[in-house]
């Protein structure tokens, strides 16, 4: 037997195809009368139309969203967002454009919906990772909790095969160390397994046919529950190497997650306390050890294998090492600061783990 503590989510998911039609009425079940729509400029497009979807219940659109949550945008669109009159937002986007809509809960007290477009999972989250100068400071903050998530399939198959599959893999990547958190449960188990299942089978052929409707879903599908996963169990050192990497350096977050993931895996592999978790992902990658699996997958997938191709200094290994093991946190093993340069030398290079 085995104790355990399950924390239920408060945000309603809605998920399918043609969806965002949805939209007009789940804003109203909110009492949301003045909605202001959010997105990077790269889906200004997308928003104006689901603006156009929501008729008088539109306040406007602020399309500045932009990665890691700057500050200074934040400012912008909430001076925007009173200059309004807004009673809340709704982000169409990935993870840029639903954390700005996160920054303006966490200072206003607006509610939230969101038509996530990537498979990042900031949906299902209740944290907030937010840049100043070139700090940036992650919280979790209950209250940033989105009230309504709609998944629309459709608007995911815009997303580029190349950009689809290293979001994919960061979604993985949520689901892996949840199995091993220190407070999974069996929900959160059971949630992440499928997540991988999902994503495993449903990447490569988005890779080959990005039109794919059935395997858009299952990895929008995946990608939920990846998320979910994300938002209620703790993460451990893969999710510490990605922020320090990404905080540090500079580099964009969901190729980062997709060259680390295999390293820590095989770091982790050994460690007693991640037993289960290897035996549910070698589960969802059957014929080779996860770590070979996770690597291997990548490269058949055409994502990024090494650090060094997205723009970090070797030289910056020596400092990662450090960071990551400057600040007490729980993972399945150990963490040392040999080891962790050790493993970051073979992934700044590309190497197999
Ligand atoms: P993103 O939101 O930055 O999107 C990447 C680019 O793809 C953007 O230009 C965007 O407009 C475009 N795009 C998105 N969906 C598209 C679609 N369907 N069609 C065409 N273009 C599309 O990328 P992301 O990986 O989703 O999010 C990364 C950010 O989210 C990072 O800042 C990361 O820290 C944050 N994040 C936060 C959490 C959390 O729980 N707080 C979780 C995951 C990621």
């Amino acid at each position: 037997m085995k104790n355990f503590v399950h924390r239920g989510q408060i945000t309603k998911v809605v998920f399918g195809s043609g969806t965002r039609d949805r939209i007009p009425e789940e804003a109203d079940a909110l009492e949301c009368r003045r909605v202001l729509v959010l997105s990077t400029p790269d889906q200004a497009d997308q928003a104006e139309r689901i603006a156009d979807l929501l008729g008088a219940a539109t306040a406007g659109t602020f399309t500045s969203a932009a990665p890691h949550t700057p500050v200074e945008v934040t400012e912008k669109a909430l001076a925007h967002a009173a200059s309004l009159g807004a009673d809340s937002v709704l982000a169409v986007g990935g993870g840029s454009t639903i954390g700005l809509g996160k920054a303006i809960t966490a200072r206003t007290g607006l509610p939230q919906l969101a038509l996530p477009t990537t498979y990042a999972g900031s949906e299902m989250t209740p944290i907030l990772g937010e840049t100043e100068g070139r700090r940036k400071r992650t919280r979790r903050l209950p209250e940033v909790l989105l009230k309504t998530v709609v998944y629309d399939v459709d608007l995911t198959l815009t997303l580029p095969p190349a950009v689809s599959v290293v979001s994919g893999l960061n979604a993985m990547a949520h689901a892996v160390e949840a199995l091993y958190a220190e407070d999974r449960d069996p929900v959160a188990f059971l949630m992440a397994g499928e997540a991988l299942d999902a994503l495993v089978r449903s990447l490569p052929r988005i890779l080959r046919r990005p039109a794919d409707m059935e395997a858009r879903a299952d990895a929008l599908y995946g990608a939920w529950l990846a998320g979910t996963c994300l938002g209620t169990v703790g993460m451990a050192l893969h999710h510490k190497v990605c922020h320090v990497l990404g905080g540090t350096f500079g580099l964009p977050h969901a190729q980062t997650h997709a060259v680390v993931l295999p390293h820590v895996v095989a770091f982790n592999a050994p460690a007693p306390a991640a037993g289960e978790a290897m035996a549910r992902l070698a589960q969802a990658m059957p014929g080779s050890d996860p770590a070979t699996g996770l690597f291997q997958l990548a490269g058949q997938l055409g994502a990024p294998t090494a650090l060094r191709d997205l723009g970090m200094p070797e030289a910056g290994i020596e400092q990662a090492a450090e960071l990551v093991t400057q600040d007490g946190y729980w993972n399945p093993r150990p963490v040392d600061r040999d080891a962790v340069r050790a493993f970051l030398t073979r992934a700044w290079a590309g190497e197999a783990p």
